[in-house]
């Protein structure tokens, strides 16, 4: 079973947007079993189009398009699959019905070519849009089928998990006793978790396991199918055992859709554990990073940002002559900055960052040196040094993570 991906849409070959909606696909396709051999976008244009219809019918068991199913005129994916099937459009009544729902409702009127959303192609099976007005689109065509999807991300997921796995499952009898799940690492690079993994990954045969580098983290994806002995839980359950036997230090979460700060917010909101933070080189990006998660309100209360060492003394109260003794950029300034902040945001938790972001060297420590400080109850306040390669941003980011991780530990 093969398939290739359309992208349809004159604004992706321009780059104006990026690809999202193949990449999701593609994704999808390979939990299902299905292999995608290509990937091709084309712009809103009849006649490439209509040619890289007929090149895909050729090559491939299942077409899928995205985009260009809504109502204006560069929206021509429906019109040409039609063209080339020889089919006619027809209208179908619920998706029909509930335009016309919409446009009494938002009491705007209804054009002629709004309705081209509820058309789909004769003999095909028309596909429920939960999130927009456009009809999808399944057909069974005699040496190749078509699946027609909107273009909207938002779209074409819902659809996508709604209607299209099941849809597909059942049409090509797809292997549906196959499962994945994805382990999370942070502070470990790819090339060392494959090191790692060698003989793991060498012999891997069911289940699978296939690592993936992310913007400062990795994730490892076990994928298992049942064997006669074995569910395919049990077999993704042993692997992971394995894995996390050896690089289990590094190991935060699971999912597609997780982070640590995500992570960390959970485990805290669990435990009823407040946190705060005093921040100098990060200035504000670790409790930003934080609030990114709903509900964190429950255990932040705020903090501070302490940029330059007068602010460090006026706000956070560290005598100015500490700082001048062990420099700012210290084991003692992040003990300080941790325990000053858990005094006076009266939190659980107080963690501080303070350290070099760069490009330039600061008392002269290199960029990318980087003390944490952790304030934890009662506990004597613990600070760690780190040294982080890469630019500002990238010293930044990984000082942030560093302390997420570090709290989780
Ligand atoms: P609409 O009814 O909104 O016109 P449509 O099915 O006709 O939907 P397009 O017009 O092709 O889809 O695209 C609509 C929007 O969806 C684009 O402007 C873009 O923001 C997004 N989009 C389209 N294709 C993709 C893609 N391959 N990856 C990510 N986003 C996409
Ligand atoms: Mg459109």
């Amino acid at each position: 079973m093969h398939a290739e991906i359309i992208a349809v849409g004159t604004e992706i070959l321009l780059g104006q947007i990026v690809n999202t909606n193949s990449a999701f696909l593609a994704d999808k396709l390979a939990d299902l079993g299905v292999n995608v051999f290509y990937q091709t976008v084309v712009g809103d244009n009849e006649s490439r189009m209509l040619e890289t219809i007929e090149i895909a019918s050729k090559r491939n068991d299942l077409v899928i398009l995205s985009g260009g199913l809504g109502p204006t005129e560069d929206d021509l994916t429906k019109q040409m699959v039609a063209k080339f099937l020889n089919e006619k459009l027809v209208e179908n009544k619920d998706a029909m019905l509930k335009i016309e729902n919409h446009f009494a409702q938002t009491g705007r009127k209804m054009t002629e070519n709004n309705k081209l959303q509820a058309l789909y192609i004769e003999g095909s099976v028309p596909i429920k849009n939960h999130a927009g007005m456009a009809v999808g689109d399944f057909y069974k065509g005699a040496a190749c089928d078509f699946l027609l999807l909107p273009g909207p991300p938002n779209e074409l997921k819902t659809m996508f998990n709604k209607e299209v796995e099941e849809l597909l499952k059942q049409t090509y009898n797809l292997n549906s006793h196959l499962e994945s799940k994805v382990l999370r690492f942070f502070g470990i690079g790819e090339s060392k978790l494959v090191t790692e993994l060698e003989d793991i990954i060498n012999a891997q045969t069911n289940p699978t396991i296939a690592p993936y580098a992310k913007t400062n983290e990795v994730t490892l994806r076990i994928t298992a199918s049942a064997t006669e002995g074995k569910s395919a839980e049990k077999l993704i359950g042993e692997m992971e055992t394995n894995v996390l036997n050896r690089v289990g230090n590094y190991f935060y979460g699971y999912g597609d859709d997780n982070s640590l700060q995500n992570v960390v917010v959970t485990e805290l909101i669990k435990n009823n554990l407040s946190i705060s933070a005093a921040e100098s080189l990060t200035a504000g990006l670790f409790q930003s990073t934080l609030a990114e998660v709903a509900g964190v309100s429950k255990v932040y209360p705020g903090g501070f940002v302490t940029y330059a060492n007068a602010v460090k003394s006026d706000v956070l109260g560290i005598p100015t002559e500490t700082i001048k003794k062990h420099g700012v950029v210290s084991e003692s300034i992040a003990k300080q900055m941790a325990i000053q902040t858990q005094d006076k945001m009266k939190t659980d938790i107080a963690i501080s960052f303070t350290g070099v972001a760069g490009p330039d060297e600061l008392e002269g420590q290199k960029a990318g040196t980087v003390w944490i400080g952790l304030a934890f109850k009662d506990n004597p306040v613990v600070a760690k040094q780190f040294h982080f390669a890469g630019n500002r941003e990238t010293i930044r980011q990984r000082s942030v993570l560093s302390g997420l991780k570090w709290i989780f530990d």
